[in-house]
This record gives structure tokens, C-alpha cells and sequence, in this order.
């Protein structure tokens, strides 16, 4: 057997399991074994069947004294009910769905260790334990983010199994794995898995976390290498053009677009390629930053561009910059996969789709989505790549439209450079957040990346009124929206969820067991999560059949999702209703509500972004955060985008209570790669960081595992 080999040549593993492992990232027998736990269960820690509270994850060891099956009188699923009592005479009923072989499994007096949570049941009225897990000894016990139909347990046998059939090979070199005290990879991942002691899983850990961050900052440090010895054109600095755009525009310019704008503008004047992150808040005004660099390049000969993560973000773009661009007689092409057009020729109907070489050609400035990056555009004489909301776009997509990649999609062609050919000139790069990245963490993820921070808001900025609503003032929110529209305003109204529960539960759900007991807790918990579909069927019937409501979710196609937004920003539509699809950018200066349902369900940062699609105009905004149940730290969570309007702090907060993780979005951590090592242990870090440099000045070739594992990653990383 070796880490290489499908999934799928295991025995015991069909092709239907295979699919549902590939919805879980998991091929081969190494996305397997690095399959690490969500989280361990230590049975050793047993608790009397007392006092306990709803909600709270229980340990106990008791025996079956009754077991029998059920089925439910509406939903006709089957429904187990033990009742568990411990050596002190305590009892409690367990409760479990759809699981009618228990009956097999727990037989009646026999003794097991239960782990589950407390839960209420409407029906009997009673606090009970919704389907705990049950294991015979006292143990510590991986449990894994299951899918559809691949539950934990399952997960847990194949991994075991494979396990015992393999051994891993070390790749640290053996003077790190000495003078850091490591375990061995074999047997940290073994003691990942299924720990002996608590002690070995957190040495397990440690080992495994500073794979990760070592790796991860070799390949940062080697491509920093490999960056600095590459050469970009050297764009001149266009002061009168330049104090010309500040002129022309409606506002003053906060002292951070100063210093940001000038930064980057010195940058580009340098002959090699600028590698800068442009960090700032919602609202913060990084378009007109990005845009004066754009015009400076433009001025100089070179073309520019600007890539968004979304079509409506992409044309918004267009529209916005030809407006700011006005003045300086600058073509400006769009291209989409749906959309392509160029500014300066107006008279060609907008349903002939001009195609990309044309458009390219005629344009100083092309605006688009991943349109930009499809193998058969080139672009010539490109000076500038500018990547907005940056985190959205996959990290080999942004790969290549930087670096060697971008050599190759975008030979930029330097007529006076007579290198060409020989040592390509790589155009220079500017991404810009879509998040506030608190500092600390912006140097341990970036940290070789250039930053300019806008960390000041323009003045007269209105605060946006912000306000957590218990859903028995939902009829008076209702109310106060109806007034808003009828004075003219417009509404966003987001929910977690498209359609269906068990999807998002996977994505949003922390909590243990939760794809399995998504009725259970309904049941139990009520919790009936808000999905657009039905919300909009709601609002658009019931509450508010005067008004027309839209509808916007990440299914819909393109061009769908096109019209909803033109007929809100047209004014048609008065209300739409969303996933976080809106969260980045969009810009309604006459949107004055933004309602969040389930707003505990989304982290703190992205709650800033939403709220930050209101109050861009001159009205008063408002954010209502609609939220059911509340544990007390969620409540604290959204009491703090109550009280605070800084993008920055709230990143901040949201990496405390929530971590990195959550902050970034899966899709940031997902691109470092870091699937136990978290950013923030900025212990680990330094040391990883430490070695990274020892291994690289020593070189890499010294160390051919290592190497292959760096070049297979190659292009995961390039920021
Ligand atoms: P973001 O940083 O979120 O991308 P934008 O660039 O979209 O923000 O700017 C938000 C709004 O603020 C735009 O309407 C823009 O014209 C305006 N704006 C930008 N800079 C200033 C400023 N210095 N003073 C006033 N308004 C500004
Ligand atoms: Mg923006």
C-alpha cells in the first residue's frame, strides 16, 4: 500500500463510498491518513447523571434498563429510546433516529460509556441524551467532520484499518526531529488518530502542526527567493497626471489613501515586481487606491488588470472606475464569461459578445472575473495585476496571474527592455482584502507580502445604527422595513442556508454529531434554520406582497443572479433576499436595512461585511441581527458588532472568540493549507519559520524528500 494509491483499491471501499470520501477532499490513502479528527472524545472523564444542563456534552456510564423503537406519528422516521441508569441509581433517557439496530448493539443490562448531549424532547417533556456515542472501555476517541451517508464511525474503521497496514516515512530532517523533541511522523499520526494518553495526542499535535507551518513557510521563503530575483517594467511616477485624477475628484482623500496610494506608486517604480496587499476596512475607499496605481500604469504605457471575484463585482467595478476614469481618456474593457464590452466603443450592441482578443486589444484598463485567467488570454504589455477581495479566488488562480505562471499567460512585452525573451518582465501585483486582516495575523499569514493599511474611514461617515432582535419583535422589524420602503429605501435580508439543511449544516454546524442529528435537533431544539428560498416565499407572499422581492443565492446562473442585482440597483426590486453571495463589495448607496437571520450562525467578520452593504449612502442605515436561540458566548459574539464599527477590532474580537479559522473563512485557511496548526501559535510559527531558513540556506537540495514535498505543493502558495 502506499500513500499514492485511490481510495478506491482498498477493500471494503466501493465506488459509492469513494464519491461520498471525495466530498470530503479524500482520494487517495494520504488525504486518508491526514483526515485528522474534528475533535477527541475522552471517555475516560465520566459524570454522574446530575444536574445536568441543556446543551451540555455529557459522559456517562450506565446501564441499559430499558430499550425499545418507535416511530414518529409526523415524519414517520424510527426513534430508539433507551433509559441509562448509572451506579448511583441516576437515570436518563437516550434518544437516537433512524438507528433501529441498536437494538442489537445495546443490549438490555449490558454496560457502555455514553457521550452525547443534552437535549429537551417537546414530546415527552423531558431532558434526555440525544444520540450519544457509546464505546465499551474508557478511551480517548477521534471524532471526524462526517458527510451524508459517511458517518464518524465509518471513518474511523477505515482509518484504522489502513493504519495498521502502513507505515509512514519521515521526511523532517532528523536534526529538527531531534532538537525539537518531536515524535516521529508514523507515530504522530498514529497518536492523532487514536491517542494513548492526552499527553501524546498534544504531542501529536505539536508535530503534526509544525509540519504544516514549516512547510508552509519554506515554500513562502523559496518563493520570496525565486520572487526577488525576477525583474517587473518599471513604471514611472506621472505626479501631474496623478494630481490631476485628486483634483478630480468629489471628496478629499483620508491621509491613509494618501500614504497607501503613494506607497504602491513608489513600488511600481521600482524594477522589480511589487508583491502588495492592500489591507483596509468596508468602505475604506481602497477602489480609489487601486485606481490611481491603475491610472499611473496606464499613463506609462502599460496596461492593467483587475480582476473581481464575481461578475456583478466586476461590472460594478467597470462602471464605477469609467466614472473615476472619465477625465483621462482611458479605454476600459469588461470581461466575463457573459459579459465583454469596451467603453470606448459605444455604438456595438450589447448582444454581440465582442470577443476577448478584441476586447484586450482595445482596452488599457480589462476589469473581469476568472475570465481574465483562461489559458487563451494574453495580454500584452501588462504592467499591473490588481486582485480585489482577494481571499475569493483560489490561490492557483492567483498564481497565475503572478509570477513564472504569468509568465506564460501574460508575456509582457518591453520594447526597450532587450531582455525579453530571455528574462521575462513579470507585471507587478496589488490584492486588496475583502476583510479587515487584524495585523497580528496579516504578518504571520502574509508576511511576505508588502501591506498598506486603510485604517481610517473617510469623514462623515454615518454609524450604522446596529441592533440584536429577539424574533418576538419581528413584526415591529417588519414594520419599521415597510416604513423604510415606502420613504424610498431599499432592504437586504441574508440567510445561512439556500435551501437545504443538511448541505449547510455541514458547512455552518460546529457542533458534535451534526449532520446525523439534524432532525433530533430540530425536534429538540427547534432549530429551524432560515433559508432564502423559504424566506423569500414568506416575504414576498405574506408580508410584503406589495413590494417586489428578489432572490439571490450562489446556485443561481450567472446571468440570473446579473438581473436580480441590476433590478435592485435599478431600484425594481425593493427587497432581496440572500446567501452571503452579496457579502463583498456591492455597493446600493440606497439600501438603508440589512437584516441578518440567524445572524449567530455567521462570524464577526462577515457580519461587518454585510453590514457594511448599508449606509453607503446619504441615508441612516440600520443592521438587525435576527437571532433565536443563544448561548451566552454568541450573544457576547454579536454584542460586540453592537457596540463596535471598526473592521479592524472586529477581526480582532472575531479571532478570539472564534479563531483564525473562522475569521479568514475556510476557503483562507484551506488555501495556507493548515488543517491542524493554526496561524495564531505564533510559537510554532517562529520555530517552523526558524527552520525554514536553516534548510533553505543550507539548500534544499540536501534534503530531496523535503523538496518533492515543497515542489508538489508549488503552486499552492505564491502570496
Ligand atoms: P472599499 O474599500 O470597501 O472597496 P470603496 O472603494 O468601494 O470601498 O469606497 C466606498 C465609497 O466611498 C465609494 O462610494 C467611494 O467613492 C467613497 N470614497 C472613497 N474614498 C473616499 C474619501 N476619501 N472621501 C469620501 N468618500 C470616499
Ligand atoms: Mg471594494
Amino acid at each position: 500500500m502506499k500513500l499514492e494509491d485511490r481510495i478506491i483499491n482498498i477493500s471494503g471501499v466501493g465506488e459509492k463510498t469513494a464519491k461520498k470520501l471525495a466530498k470530503l477532499n479524500i482520494r487517495t490513502i494520504q488525504d486518508l491518513i491526514y483526515y485528522f479528527p474534528r475533535t477527541w472524545q475522552d471517555f475516560s472523564r465520566i459524570q454522574s447523571i446530575k444536574n445536568f444542563r441543556i446543551g451540555q456534552d455529557v459522559i456517562i456510564k450506565a446501564d441499559i434498563i430499558s430499550i425499545d423503537n418507535f416511530r414518529s406519528a409526523k415524519k414517520r422516521i424510527n426513534i430508539t429510546h433507551a433509559v441509562l441508569k448509572d451506579d448511583q441509581e441516576n437515570q436518563i433517557t437516550a434518544v437516537w433516529f433512524s438507528q433501529p439496530f441498536l437494538l442489537n448493539i445495546l443490549k438490555l443490562k449490558s454496560t457502555w460509556i455514553f457521550s452525547g448531549k443534552i437535549g429537551f424532547d417537546f414530546n415527552s417533556r423531558k431532558t434526555v441524551l440525544s444520540s450519544p456515542v457509546y464505546v465499551k472501555e474508557p478511551s480517548i476517541f477521534p471524532i471526524y467532520s462526517q458527510t451524508e451517508g459517511l458517518s464518524s464511525k465509518y471513518l474511523r474503521t477505515i482509518i484504522k484499518k489502513i493504519l495498521s497496514q502502513i507505515k509512514l516515512d519521515e521526511w523532517l530532517p532528523a536534526q529538527i526531529v531531534e532538537k525539537e523533541g518531536f515524535l516521529d511522523l508514523d507515530l504522530a499520526i498514529r497518536q492523532i488518530h487514536f491517542p494513548t494518553s492526552i499527553l501524546d495526542l498534544s504531542k501529536a499535535k505539536k508535530r503534526l502542526a509544525f509540519n504544516e507551518l514549516f512547510l508552509l513557510s519554506l515554500k513562502l521563503f523559496s518563493q520570496k527567493r525565486q520572487f526577488s530575483t525576477k525583474r517587473a517594467v518599471c513604471i514611472k511616477i506621472n505626479k501631474d497626471i496623478l494630481q490631476k485624477f485628486v483634483k478630480s475628484l468629489s471628496f478629499n482623500l483620508t491621509n491613509a489613501q494618501r500614504k497607501a496610494s503613494w506607497e504602491i506608486i513608489c513600488d511600481l517604480a521600482k524594477n522589480h515586481p511589487m508583491s502588495r496587499l492592500l489591507n483596509g476596512d468596508v468602505g475604506s475607499g481602497k477602489t480609489v487606491v487601486a485606481t490611481m496605481a491603475a491610472l499611473n500604469s496606464i499613463k506609462s504605457g502599460y496596461r492593467v488588470a483587475w480582476m473581481a471575484p464575481t461578475e456583478i463585482l466586476a461590472s460594478q467595478h467597470f462602471e464605477n472606475v469609467s466614472k473615476l476614469l472619465n477625465p483621462f481618456n482611458i479605454r476600459i474593457g469588461l470581461l466575463t464569461s457573459n459579459q465583454s464590452k469596451v467603453s470606448s466603443i459605444k455604438n456595438i450592441e450589447s448582444s454581440i459578445k465582442l470577443n476577448s482578443k478584441f476586447i484586450i486589444h482595445n482596452s488599457d484598463l480589462i476589469i473581469g472575473t476568472h475570465a481574465l485567467i483562461q489559458k487563451d488570454v494574453r495580454i500584452e504589455k501588462l504592467g499591473l495585476v490588481i486582485v480585489d477581495e482577494q481571499h475569493r479566488f483560489g490561490i492557483e488562480q492567483r498564481a497565475v496571474l503572478q509570477a513564472k505562471e504569468a509568465n506564460e499567460v501574460y508575456p509582457v512585452v518591453n520594447p526597450q527592455d532587450s531582455t525579453i525573451g530571455v528574462n521575462k518582465l513579470i507585471p507587478h501585483f496589488l490584492s486588496m482584502t475583502a476583510t479587515p486582516i487584524p495585523r497580528s495575523l496579516a504578518l504571520s499569514i502574509y508576511g511576505d507580502l508588502d501591506i498598506s493599511v486603510l485604517d481610517e474611514l473617510p469623514i462623515g461617515r454615518q454609524k450604522i445604527i446596529t441592533k440584536i432582535v429577539d424574533s418576538i419583535n419581528r413584526k415591529q422589524a417588519y414594520d419599521f422595513i415597510r416604513k423604510q420602503i415606502n420613504s424610498g429605501r431599499q432592504i437586504f435580508v441574508i440567510c445561512p442556508l439556500i435551501e437545504e439543511v443538511t448541505q449547510s449544516y455541514q458547512k455552518v454546524t460546529k457542533s458534535y454529531e451534526e449532520i446525523t442529528d439534524k432532525i433530533q435537533k430540530q425536534s429538540l431544539f427547534n432549530l429551524d434554520r432560515k433559508s432564502v428560498k423559504k424566506e423569500y416565499d414568506k416575504l414576498s407572499k405574506e408580508i410584503f406582497p406589495e413590494f417586489r422581492v428578489g432572490i439571490l443565492h450562489g446556485k443561481m446562473k450567472s446571468h440570473e443572479k446579473e438581473k436580480i442585482m441590476h433590478d435592485f440597483m435599478a431600484g425594481k426590486t425593493k427587497i432581496i433576499v440572500s446567501t452571503s453571495v452579496v457579502e463583498v463589495g456591492i455597493d446600493i448607496p440606497n439600501a438603508s436595512v440589512m437584516m441578518i437571520e440567524d445572524a449567530e450562525r455567521f462570524g464577526l467578520a462577515q457580519l461587518h461585511q454585510f453590514r457594511g452593504r448599508v449606509g453607503r449612502g446619504q441615508y441612516q442605515s440600520y443592521c438587525l441581527l435576527f437571532t433565536n436561540i443563544l448561548s451566552e458566548k454568541s450573544l457576547k459574539r454579536l454584542k460586540v458588532l453592537e457596540k463596535n464599527h471598526d473592521g479592524f477590532q472586529l477581526a480582532e474580537s472575531d479571532l478570539e472568540l472564534r479563531g483564525p479559522g473562522d475569521f479568514v473563512g475556510n476557503r483562507q485557511s484551506g488555501f495556507l493549507d493548515l488543517k491542524i496548526a493554526k496561524i495564531t501559535d505564533i510559537i510554532t510559527l517562529n520555530r517552523a519559520r526558524i527552520w525554514a531558513k536553516v534548510i533553505l540556506e543550507k539548500g534544499l537540495n540536501y534534503f530531496p524528500k523535503l523538496k518533492s514535498l515543497v515542489k508538489i505543493n508549488d503552486k499552492t502558495h505564491l502570496e
